[in-house]
């Protein structure tokens, strides 16, 4: 329930408490209160590239059904596809890097004494 919680809130998948980013598109190299560095490794985030798509299948989902019932032109197919997913870029980016982040660190938890902690300064 905790990892939900932060899951939810964009919280660091080890700690729960950091925030995994700041601002609309930027990234904390390192959790904030933990110290975790989140790319593990080089790439480690391409396979949030996966969670990406399936995330914008669903959001697209429910308006292209609507426009498949009410048997839209389909050029409204392709101007509601795109402005949904022009306008939800920033959140699919964010959830398909944390639900990667969380489901690594539960496969794969990073021990309490992880030699890429920083100690932190308080
Ligand atoms: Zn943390």
């Amino acid at each position: 329930m905790r990892r939900l919680i932060a899951f939810l809130l964009l919280r660091c998948p080890h700690c729960f408490r950091g925030a995994i980013f700041h601002g609309l598109w930027g990234m904390h190299e390192r959790c904030p209160v933990c110290g975790i560095v989140y790319e593990r490794e080089t790439g480690y985030f391409m396979n949030a590239i996966f969670f990406g798509y399936v995330l914008g299948f669903i959001a697209i989902l429910p308006l292209n059904v609507l426009l498949y019932v009410t048997d839209a032109h389909l050029i409204w197919f392709a101007v509601g596809t795109l402005a949904t997913l022009t306008l939800l870029a920033p959140v699919i980016f964010r959830y398909s890097r944390a639900i990667w982040m969380h489901l690594d660190e539960m496969l794969d938890p990073r021990p309490d004494s992880f030699p890429d902690k920083e100690p932190l300064s308080r």
